[in-house]
């Protein structure tokens, strides 16, 4: 028997409780796994509040992200005792994800443990450190170079902003971060190596067209009105990488930006990224993060406190990582 945190549908209401399941429970797969960690993501929040429709199966067990060992497989590239890391596919969506002692996964969606990691450090970096590493390489294939000027990082103390500050700072670019608790957590995102902290509230006025150009790339985890006076403030030729909707998932911009100062707006999901992707952003990944890093903005907590911290990060109270110990 393994505990695993299962998610029901009553009346349009999510209710999310911990039951004792056993394997005969779990979805079909060719690899079954002991979790060791797994993380909360804003999605996983979004899941088990029942804020947002990212489950549409019932019962589900959530959890976009697991780091855990290999106990058999039936595929030849796993052996028992494998170490694994999963991020998204759409596991803990579709299929039952990392909030479990125990999953069984498809060997296509999984990336080996890369050396110089254990499952608790991959957990901290997560889909969000993952997709933080995507937005960062978005910037890189932009040729946005670190004498190209300041880059700018919004929801920078969220899961996706820490780790980008963390990472440009890492490659020696000059960073700006924009959050909505600067006095908070102002000091932190400057030991993650930001150079100057904005207050989000400059970031929520209403945005001319185009306004003075002040950012050689940008970071957006936010979307809505923020990326909107983003894109007004961007310099000419430069590259903005969007990847989530805290603030919302409208975009009321217009086309100046594009057709007047070549800027471009790169969309980035970690979701579908194909695996040699993965593989290669991992390992750049564990290559440029600081063992600093692991040391600083990160929660440990266990599966039953899980539905707490999810109602926390949809109303933008978590700092930094959650890892959920299994
Ligand atoms: P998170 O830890 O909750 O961070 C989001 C941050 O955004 C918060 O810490 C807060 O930062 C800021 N924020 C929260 N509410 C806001 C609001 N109403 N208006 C403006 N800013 C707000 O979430 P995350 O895991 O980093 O994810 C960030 C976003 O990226 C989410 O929308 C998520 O769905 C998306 N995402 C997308 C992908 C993908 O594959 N495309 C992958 C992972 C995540 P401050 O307090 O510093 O302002």
């Amino acid at each position: 028997m393994f505990k695993a945190l299962v998610l029901n549908q009553e009346e349009k209401k999510t209710i999310a409780t911990i039951e004792q399941l056993d394997n005969s429970h779990l979805p079909e797969g060719d690899v079954l796994i002991d979790v060791d960690y797994s993380s909360l993501n804003y999605k996983d929040g979004l899941a088990i509040t029942g804020k947002g429709k990212i489950i549409r199966n019932f019962p589900m067990v959530p959890g976009i992200d697991l780091a855990g060992t290999v106990v058999s497989s039936e595929d030849a590239r796993y052996q028992e005792g494998d170490k694994v890391v999963l991020t998204g596919w759409g596991v803990g969506e579709n299929h039952w994800g990392g909030m479990s002692q125990r999953a069984r996964l498809k060997a296509d969606w999984l990336v080996p443990l890369p050396k110089g990691l254990d499952s608790k450090k991959a957990m901290m970096v997560g889909t969000a450190g993952f997709t933080a590493m995507l937005c960062v390489q978005a910037l890189l294939d932009a040729d946005v170079k670190p004498d190209a000027g300041e880059i700018l990082v919004t929801g920078a103390s969220g899961g996706v902003g820490s780790v980008a500050v963390t990472l440009l700072a890492q490659l020696g670019y000059k960073v700006a971060a924009v959050t909505g608790r600067v006095e908070q957590n102002g000091p932190l995102l400057e030991k993650l190596g930001a150079s100057r902290i904005i207050d989000r509230s400059e970031f929520e006025e209403p945005a001319r067209p185009l306004e003075k150009q002040v950012w050689a790339g940008a970071v957006d985890t936010v979307g809505s009105k923020v990326l909107s006076k983003v894109l007004a403030q961007m310099d000419y030729n430069s590259a903005v990488a969007a990847c989530g909707l805290a603030g919302g998932f409208d975009l009321p911009t217009t086309v100046m930006p594009f057709i007047l100062r070549n800027v471009r707006l790169q969309g980035v999901d970690s979701v579908m990224c194909p695996t040699e992707k993965r593989i290669a952003a991992w390992e750049k990944l564990v290559e440029l993060l600081p063992e600093s890093f692991y040391e600083q903005a990160c929660t440990e907590v266990e599966l039953d406190a899980a539905p707490k911290y999810a109602e926390d990060i949809t109303n933008g109270q978590v700092t930094g990582r959650v890892v959920i110990k299994l």
